[in-house]
Parts: C-alpha cells; sequence; structure tokens
C-alpha cells in the first residue's frame, strides 16, 4: 500500500512509515477514535439526486451479489482539506460500522470510493483482502477513467465507471490467480483468507450479464486521456 501522508510504497502491516513517520493512530488525532455509523451509500453533500441514488444502490447490490465477500461503498461529502483525501478515506474505512451491510462483509473486505465535492477530487481505499487483486495503479487508473464525469459533475455517471470498471479488475485478477494456482499449486505467501475470496469471486463471475459486458466495451472505447487524478 501507499502511506496515506507521504504516498510512498509502505508495507501494509508496518506499524510506521520510514519514510515521513507516519501511524495509523496519526488518523485518529486529527479525526477522532470511536466508530463512525454510516450507510453504505451516504451522500451527505447532495451529490445525487433519489433516483440516482436508487440507480447506484443497485450498482452496488450487483457488486455485493458478484463478490460475496466484498462490499463496494461511496461517500459523497465537502471535504475542508484537499491534501487529506487519501488520509481521510483510510480512516473511514477502518472505522465505519455500516448499519445496512451484513457481518459477513468486514471492513476488510469493503473499498471504498470518497469524493469531495469542494475540490472534485476523488480517491479509493479497499482493505487489506484486496490487496491481491488492486494495485494503486489499479486504482489510478479507474479513477483517470471517472474523471472527466467527476470534472462534469455527473456523480451517478462517475460512480458507475469505477465500479464497473473495478468489478472487471476483480474478475480479471481472479482468473489469472485461478489459474496459476492450478497450474502451479497454492502461492505459499498468500494467506487463506484471500484464496477464499478469490475462490467465492471466481464462483461468482458467471453472474456478468450481457448488458454489463457491453458496459464494458464501451468504457474502453470511450477511455479518458485525462490522467489527473488526486493530489
Ligand atoms: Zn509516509
Amino acid at each position: 500500500m501507499r502511506c496515506p501522508r507521504c504516498v510512498q510504497t509502505i508495507h501494509r502491516s508496518a506499524a510506521q512509515c520510514p519514510h515521513c513517520g507516519f501511524v495509523l493512530s496519526d488518523l485518529d488525532d486529527l479525526y477522532g477514535s470511536g466508530e463512525v455509523r454510516l450507510r453504505r451509500l451516504s451522500d451527505m453533500a447532495g451529490a445525487l439526486r433519489l433516483k440516482e441514488r436508487q440507480k447506484l444502490e443497485r450498482l452496488l447490490d450487483e457488486f455485493q451479489t458478484s463478490f460475496p465477500q466484498l462490499f463496494f461503498s461511496v461517500y459523497y461529502g465537502a471535504l475542508e482539506d484537499r491534501a487529506n483525501i487519501r488520509q481521510f478515506g483510510l480512516w473511514l474505512l477502518n472505522h465505519a460500522a455500516y448499519e445496512d451491510l451484513d457481518i459477513s462483509r468486514p471492513n476488510d473486505g469493503g473499498i471504498l470510493l470518497l469524493v469531495d465535492l469542494n475540490t472534485k477530487v476523488a480517491s479509493i481505499s479497499f482493505g487489506y483482502m484486496l490487496d491481491s487483486f488492486l494495485t494503486e495503479e489499479d486504482t489510478f487508473n479507474i479513477l483517470a477513467k471517472a474523471h472527466p464525469h467527476l470534472l462534469q459533475g455527473n456523480h451517478l455517471k462517475a460512480a458507475s465507471v469505477i465500479v464497473k470498471q473495478l468489478s472487471r479488475v476483480l474478475r480479471k485478477k481472479s482468473r489469472r490467480a485461478i489459474l496459476q494456482q492450478k497450474i502451479f499449486g497454492p502461492p505459499i505467501n498468500q494467506s487463506s483468507g484471500a484464496v477464499n475470496a478469490l475462490e467465492r469471486i471466481r464462483s461468482n463471475r458467471s453472474n456478468r450479464s450481457a448488458a454489463e459486458q457491453d458496459n464494458f466495451k464501451s468504457i474502453q472505447t470511450t477511455r479518458a486521456v485525462n490522467k489527473e487524478k488526486e493530489p
């Protein structure tokens, strides 16, 4: 993972960032140490209309059907400090108590899309269960595809692109991992939790509908050239 403060690569289990000295409890000092009661889709900032919220909720349901241990959550806020969106995202995913999610989906298997309406900057945070399947490069590329829609204030379109692209990456990576496992045997350094998640991802990938595949194609062909994502 990358350090949420200095953005250098650090080991996920590192207690402290070797580059800038960041520790997770620094975030508690900034934002608080308690739980945050949250819904999977939080739109404090009023980014979406009712119909758009319903549409996005359906997309998030589809994501959960495809990935039974994972969930996707979206938070629209009007943050005060642009520089802190990455830190705030990580803190929020660690402290959120989701009212509308079953305990069978722990935050470790969560993906959080955080959108700051003040700066039109978005950030994706994810739990450690996703470490085997997602890289910072993946989330950067996915955010880049949604960036033009964010700039236009089309938040439903931006979130839809992100959920669908992310699902696509997860499916692709899980297929590759399963194939490697079949040929070479299970990787020694992979935790059993990750392998289980992977098995579940694989067993549900047939849920993808033809319509969804068409969507992927159209997204690919309209790939954004603007690579700017976040500070
Ligand atoms: Zn650091």
